[in-house]
């Protein structure tokens, strides 16, 4: 049978992101809601995430670069939850956003005005990073 020339194939994408090449993280992405987030704690910021861990952890080191605190990752609700409402609500919107990481994506449930905060601070992040890399490959 010729590539391409198959019966339709079956190819459900009820994912409301693109794919993501990381198998772990897309498992956690689409079943969000049945798997409770983790919390990265980033300043005064308190992000519930979803991914596979290693692309958490690759996730909090990133942002880690644009603090001289060390974030943490919690596999629980910190004391306190959410400090901010909306956030606390979004949760529960469907079509969250992703953010790309390395081959994997992790969905940051936070409302809008949060969500950009951290885009730039991963973003910045992601930057030095680069450099710190770079800087290194070079001899
Ligand atoms: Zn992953
Ligand atoms: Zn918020």
């Amino acid at each position: 049978m010729p590539p391409g020339d198959g019966p339709a194939r079956q190819h459900e994408h009820r994912a409301d992101h693109p794919p993501v090449a990381c198998d772990a993280c897309e498992d956690v992405l689409r079943a969000r809601g049945s798997h409770s987030p983790s919390f990265l704690l980033l300043d005064t910021l308190r992000v519930p995430v979803l991914g596979c861990d290693d692309h958490l952890e690759q996730f909090t080191t990133i942002c880690g670069y644009t603090t001289t605190e060390t974030p943490a990752l919690l596999d629980h609700r910190p004391a306190g939850g959410v400090s901010c409402p909306s956030c606390g609500l979004a949760p529960h919107t469907p079509g969250q956003p992703v953010i790309p990481v390395h081959d994997g994506a992790v969905a940051t449930l936070l409302c809008p005005e949060h969500q950009a905060a951290l885009v730039s601070r991963f973003q910045t992040g992601l930057d030095t990073h680069h450099q710190l890399t770079e800087s290194l490959d070079t001899p």
